[in-house]
């Protein structure tokens, strides 16, 4: 259980030394309890102190990872049960399936579609993280043979799917670089499955019939010296799945449960298109780390992904982009030019609104901390200063020569301050963005 300042500072040395790099041991407990310092910068520290405190500091749900490089997975670690307590950090991962029953060519097909998972939202990659083979026939051979061939299909991270010992052996065979998570280990198999996750280095999925028997699995793995896992509380019905998924949360979060402390997946197989995405979308909102799918289509996918964008967004942190002189199309000196705020949903709003006009333009993007236009023009955050300025520092008036600035709708009492400053000719054009094709073509 995280200690309070207090309790921490009962352990520390007590010398006042400033040697950790703040004056005092009270003002560095306080750092302790904040996660803002680590135990290590303080050389006077106890073994035994050094051993409490870290565990303390250790996060309320573990940090597990499967795959390799760019595609790497990272999930869990998470240490609230609200995002707006703090963040969530690590997104829900997503895998799809193939099964080892079915021809090579059509392995091949589905992992390309799943590969082909993937767009560009707010200037950030959205797509399906892994791709999971899951043993059907029961054959060794057949199993590692499509392994083999997914592996060859994608980069993704892997996910090998088994209840035998046997049939995981035969596939890590094949890809025990890209350090697959195997799934899954039982109250029958944990034994075997431990010693092969340990073996090869790979986390491991943990599954029971209930919570409280899937508590007592995790203390005997523990307890054999394997902790890394992921623990799949899916369950019959999507209600006891809710429930799973929010008991196991709040035990680890709130009372520091360490039975719960990892990350937990959502198996999602033999359910219809519209209870698969009903429950994809109740894992992402409600603290699935990792949800396996049967049927990965674009249609499901999109508004999936959109929605795990959304709840992994930190809060405290807008998403932005650079403020910089966009070029939309190929500009040229008698092209309009417009101004925005960095807030990257009004950037890339504002710049597909423009690219409807079908009129090639310049955005100034100006730095408003984030802040939409309307928002950061009430904080005080865009003002006409703030908009010369950037005028002048991204040289704006040497790409046009007509002089003129088309200012947002919202921010029309700018206009003469912003002449003043700017010695442009200010044009207010809509107050939503959605109105500049037709204000470009009434401008004509
Ligand atoms: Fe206290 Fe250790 Fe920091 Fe010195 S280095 S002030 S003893 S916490």
């Amino acid at each position: 259980m995280a200690l309070t300042a207090l309790e921490i500072y009962k352990h520390l040395p007590k010398k006042n030394c400033n040697e950790c790099g703040v004056p005092t041991c009270l003002a560095f407990a306080m750092s302790l309890a904040s996660m803002k310092a680590s135990v290590e910068k303080c050389p006077y520290v106890s073994p035994e102190a050094k051993a409490l405190l870290s565990a303390s500091a250790a996060p309320p749900i573990r940090l597990v990872k499967f795959g390799t490089g760019d595609n790497e997975v990272s999930i869990g670690d998470e240490t609230v049960m609200f995002r707006h307590e703090k963040t969530f950090f690590h997104p829900t991962a997503i895998s799809a399936i193939v099964t080892d029953d079915l021809p090579h060519e059509e392995i091949k097909k589905l992992v390309a579609e799943a590969d082909a998972i993937c767009w560009e939202r707010i200037g950030q990659i959205i797509k399906l993280d892994a791709v999971a083979v899951k043993s059907k026939t029961g054959d060794a051979k057949r199993f590692s043979e499509a392994v083999k061939t997914t592996a060859a299909s994608t980069q993704r991270a892997l996910i090998l799917m088994s209840d035998d010992p046997k049939m995981i052996e035969a596939g890590l065979k094949e890809i025990s670089s890209r350090k697959p998570l195997i799934n899954c280990g039982t109250e029958t198999n944990w034994e075997p499955m431990v010693k092969i996750a340990k073996e090869h280095k790979c986390p491991l999925v943990i599954k029971s019939d209930s919570l409280e028997s899937l508590a007592m699995l995790t203390d005997k793995i523990k307890a054999s010296g394997f902790d890394d896992m992921v623990l799949d509380v899916t369950a019959k019905t999507p209600a006891k799945t809710l429930e799973n998924l929010t008991v196991a949360r709040r035990l680890t979060i709130r009372k520091s449960y360490r039975q719960f402390s990892y990350p937990v997946m959502l198996s999602l197989e033999n359910c219809n298109d519209e209870d698969e995405a009903m429950l994809a979308s109740l894992g992402i909102m409600k603290y699935a780390s990792i949800i396996i799918i049967e049927k990965a289509q674009p249609w499901k996918m999109l508004p999936l992904l959109t929605l795990r964008q959304n709840i992994f967004t930190d809060p405290q942190k807008p998403i932005m982009v650079k403020p910089s002189l966009y070029e939309i199309g190929k500009p040229c000196a008698d092209s309009p030019l417009y101004f925005t705020t960095n807030f990257s949903l009004t950037f890339f709003t504002v710049k597909g609104d423009i690219e409807k006009s079908k009129t090639p333009s310049y955005l100034l993007v100006v730095d408003g901390e984030g802040l939409s236009v309307m928002t950061a023009y009430a904080a005080n955050k865009l003002t006409p200063e703030i908009v010369a300025e950037h005028i002048k520092n991204f040289e704006v008036k040497s790409k046009i020569k007509h002089n003129r600035l088309i200012i947002p709708g919202m921010v029309a009492r700018m206009s003469i301050k912003l002449r003043e400053l700017t010695g442009m000719e200010i044009i207010v054009g809509p107050s939503d963005s959605s109105g500049i094709p037709a204000f470009i073509r009434a401008m004509k």
